[in-house]
């Protein structure tokens, strides 16, 4: 019972009928307060026998799509219309999304490269530890909602890890994507260090069916990008018959989900230099090996010759920087590479 280790104590009663509104607790004694909580916002629906559901936003702080998204659900959803559980958590790592920043400014740490996290850690840590193996092991099924974030825009694209060695799990997760109805979706690698400390993989060793998504970014929130994520989560919480509202219309292009790889090498594009970033492509472009990406320019010696960046594979840009100003290895675009089917 690793969640017995957690310092995080939650306000409400999980196993308890109807709507529950509270925090889980993490204590963190500092300065002003010897005795501090972080209070993470949560809230439970839970009626009838059907699937436990965790919907997370907020693990990037600067990623409000996801956020408001599940704010305005949270006073949407009654307990009649719920069959199985709903579990809420519009701010997973609270002092980050209390910051608008994608890493806590307590530790500077990434939520999302922080499983299984440590009980003893600090409190990206301690937050990563409980959503694994407390959330996410009384969860069937976890949608961890994410976005660009204030440096990149994606366009609307369903996540998920496959699994070559599942063939049931890998139809379901299939009809569940196609269900949320987005335009794009893109397989992630499942292993390797960044995978393996994401949230999707958080969920896999919990034996819950977890998938994310990118809604948008920009640091901001867009009628485009909020509709998409509002109509995406109504479709999956009534593809799981977990919640049914009336199920709005898909956001898909009129031959469905286009499903892309994003498992093989050379996707991203990273700026070997600094400079003032020019970008050629735009998001949705379907780019060759060896087209032009973009430019960084150098304004600081003008008759400086701009460097040409290149793509390094081919396929669709899925997101793209945000900030004009780049540093030497930030990420200028990822692409997705066409599924053969
Ligand atoms: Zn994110």
């Amino acid at each position: 019972m690793s969640e017995l280790l957690s310092s995080i104590e939650p306000t409400i009663d999980f196993s308890a009928l109807g709507e529950h509104k509270g925090f889980l607790n993490l204590p963190h004694s500092i300065h002003r307060s010897g005795s501090h909580n972080i209070p993470i916002p949560v809230v439970s629906f839970k009626n009838g026998t059907g699937p436990t559901v965790l919907l997370t936003a907020g693990v990037h702080g600067d990623e409000y799509e996801g956020q408001v998204t599940l704010t305005k659900l949270v006073k949407e959803i009654t307990p009649d219309r719920v069959n199985g559980q709903i579990i809420i958590v519009p701010m997973t790592n609270f002092p980050a999304a209390k910051a608008g920043l994608r890493t806590s400014p307590i530790d500077d740490l990434n939520l999302n490269r922080e499983f299984p996290g440590d009980p003893f850690g600090t409190p990206t840590r301690q937050i990563a530890h409980y959503v694994e193996t407390v959330l996410m092991e009384m969860a069937d099924y976890a949608f961890d909602i994410h976005s660009g974030g204030s440096s990149s825009h994606y366009l609307t694209t369903i996540l998920f890890q496959g699994s070559k060695t599942d063939e049931n799990k890998q139809a379901e997760l299939t009809k569940m994507v196609e269900a949320i109805g987005a335009p794009y979706a893109l397989e992630l690698p499942s292993g390797g260090v960044k995978g393996s400390r994401a949230s999707m993989s958080a969920a896999a060793r919990q034996g819950t069916i977890g998938i994310s998504a990118e809604f948008g970014g920009s640091g901001t929130v867009t009628p485009e990008s909020l509709e998409s994520c509002e109509v995406g989560v109504r479709r999956y919480l009534s593809h799981l018959g977990v919640w049914t509202p009336e199920t709005p219309p898909s956001v898909a292009k009129p031959g469905g989900t286009e499903f892309f790889n994003g498992t093989i090498k050379n996707l991203d594009v990273h700026a070997e230099l600094s400079g003032l970033f020019e970008p050629v492509a735009k998001l949705g472009d379907r780019v060759e090996i060896g087209q032009t990406a973009g430019f960084l320019h150098h304004p600081d010696t003008p008759w400086q010759v701009a460097e040409e960046i290149k793509f390094e594979a081919t396929g669709v840009v899925m997101s793209k920087r945000i900030p004009g100003l780049v540093e030497r290895g930030d990420g200028l675009f990822k692409l997705g590479a066409p599924v053969a089917n």
